[in-house]
């Protein structure tokens, strides 16, 4: 069969792929990359706008970045490193605005102030501490905190109206949250690279296998997901940005990196409004508590949506029970991933996790009206004739070797590196999309560190992400400034 060559080679063309490809691609314009996808369009698995909740993650609002432990104490840390993350997303989207590579922001991120919400004396305890904890820190110091429900009202009337006043209630708020269309911003992103030289996008073409050449090169086979015909390229860096199809690819490269591996798929589901009157009445994004027991991707939140420039408004994820790893996946990829390399991990983690896998059967059982009870703790007055089910995106959460339970289930992303640096594969959902530019990064650092300690290479970077190589925690002048910029141009509501 002859062969397709590439330096390069994207599998999938979800924000991952689209991002590294655009990193890559201002670093070294001559590179010859080939980014293919099984379906017929770009950005329409995870990415999608409708399968996933467009968070800019930040840490404002996501109440499980800030755990507390039995003692009360609270661990900020991962609120200030999901926030630098999405700060370095920020920088790219605004350099590539500057350049036009991007189109006007609101095309793909809109303002949508961020707020948490809790009832009951020792939530709002809770809430009151960790914005006493965060609000110190430069990266949060905008943040405001109020008990007042007429304050409360202000921010989030549809959540206050009607609301019983028997139980404390408290919100913090950041007014500079942001709603992120990733499906757009992906297609723009791979709109721009078509334009560029030495960049091919092959759609319809689903990678079936891959196997390393003794030169060190990979040689992937594709089928044409309509004719069924087969195609071979051979590709001196593969990147499997594949989101729930990476870790079949992986497992099928062989490196031995991706021993240990396995998924834990999650399905998820949001109410969206179907009512224009209430959609025109929610101006943010209002996160929740997680209910006792349920995974941290579960957390509910009541979210102002722009997709493809139209607003929306949707409550949940609700999350629940499946075997597929893509959507558009088949019933057989669970119980397909199992082989003797993970199958301790997996047996382990099937058995520590049994009270999560039937709280996700019983989530995927509800009937409409259960939904609508979750909803109505965040907008009381919601009508069960005003809301319809509509299906989220798959997450397949991370199952990896532990030395001490022989497996262990995570709730974040991990980059798995083949030992020569000629393969990786990005495995998880979260934070996901709000920290790709971040995670791109850690994979050109990890698989191209000559290249990047280059003069050439180590300028352009700095040009794109102005931050790079310095520290937005520590340094508030730094972080000061590049908000400013990132804010001004991204259209984000800056508060001054
Ligand atoms: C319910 C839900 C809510 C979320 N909320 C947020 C949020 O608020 N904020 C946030 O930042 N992130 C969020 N995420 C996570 C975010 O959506 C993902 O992290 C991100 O979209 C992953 O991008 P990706 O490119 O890795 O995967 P995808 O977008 O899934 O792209 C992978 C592509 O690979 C293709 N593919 C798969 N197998 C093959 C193959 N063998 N050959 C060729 N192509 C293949 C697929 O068709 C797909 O197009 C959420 C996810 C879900 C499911």
């Amino acid at each position: 069969m002859a062969a397709q060559q590439a330096d390069v080679l994207l599998v999938g063309a979800g924000t991952m792929s689209a991002t590294l490809g655009t990193l890559l691609k201002q670093l070294d314009p001559t590179l010859t990359i080939t980014m293919v996808e099984a379906l017929s369009d770009v950005g329409r698995e995870s990415s999608d706008g409708w399968n996933n909740a467009g968070t800019g993650h930040a840490g404002y609002c996501e109440l499980n970045y800030t755990p507390a432990d039995d003692a009360g104490n609270i661990d900020i840390q991962k609120a200030l490193t999901v926030n630098t993350g999405f700060e370095t997303s920020l920088q790219l989207w605004t350099y590539l605005v500057e350049s036009t590579a991007l189109p006007d922001p609101t095309h793909f991120i809109n303002p949508a102030p961020h707020l948490s919400f809790v009832w009951g004396e020792e939530n709002v305890a809770y809430l009151r501490k960790r914005h006493q904890l965060l609000s110190q820190h430069h990266l949060f110091s905008g943040m405001e905190y109020s008990e007042d429900p007429a304050v409360l009202r202000e921010w989030m009337p549809l959540v206050m109206a009607n609301r019983k006043a028997d139980k404390p209630v408290a919100a913090t708020r950041v007014a500079y949250g942001s709603d992120v269309d990733f499906g757009s911003l992906t297609r723009y992103m791979v709109d721009h690279l078509k334009q560029a030289d030495h960049f091919k996008l092959l759609t319809h073409r689903k990678v079936k296998e891959l196997e390393q050449m003794s030169d060190g090169r990979w040689k992937v086979d594709l089928q044409d997901t309509e004719s069924g015909e087969r195609s071979r390229i051979k590709a001196r860096f593969v990147f499997l940005g594949a989101g729930g199809g990476a870790l079949p690819l992986l497992h099928k490269s062989g490196i031995k990196e991706a021993q240990g591996y396995g998924g834990f798929p999650v399905s998820g589901q949001w109410l969206k409004c179907t009512r224009p009157e209430v959609v025109e009445q929610h101006h943010s994004k209002v996160y929740g508590k997680a209910p006792v027991g349920a995974p941290p991707m579960s957390v509910p939140h009541l979210d102002t949506r722009t997709i493809d420039r139209q607003k929306s408004l949707l409550f949940g994820p609700f999350a629940g029970f499946t075997t597929k790893f893509l959507k558009k996946g088949s019933v057989f990829d669970l119980p397909g991933s199992l082989h003797a390399g993970n199958l301790r991990p997996m047996i382990n983690v099937g058995f520590d996790n049994m009270p999560l896998t039937f709280y996700l059967m019983r989530e995927a059982l509800q009937s409409h009206g259960s939904r609508m009870d979750s909803l109505r703790n965040y907008y009381p007055d919601a009508k069960d004739s005003d809301w319809e089910l509509v299906a989220a995106g798959q997450r397949v959460q991370v199952i990896k070797k532990d030395k001490q339970k022989g497996g262990k289930l995570e709730f974040g992303t991990e980059v798995v590196v083949a030992g020569d640096r000629t393969l990786a594969a990005l495995l998880g959902a979260s934070p996901g999309a709000s920290t790709a530019a971040r995670t791109m990064l850690d994979v050109i650092e990890r698989c191209f560190p000559e290249r990047l300690a280059t003069e050439e290479w180590s300028r352009r970077v700095r040009e794109i992400i102005p931050s790079y190589g310095q520290s937005l925690q520590d340094d508030a002048e730094l972080a000061r400034e590049v908000r400013a910029r990132t804010q001004k141009v991204l259209g984000l509501y800056s508060g001054d």
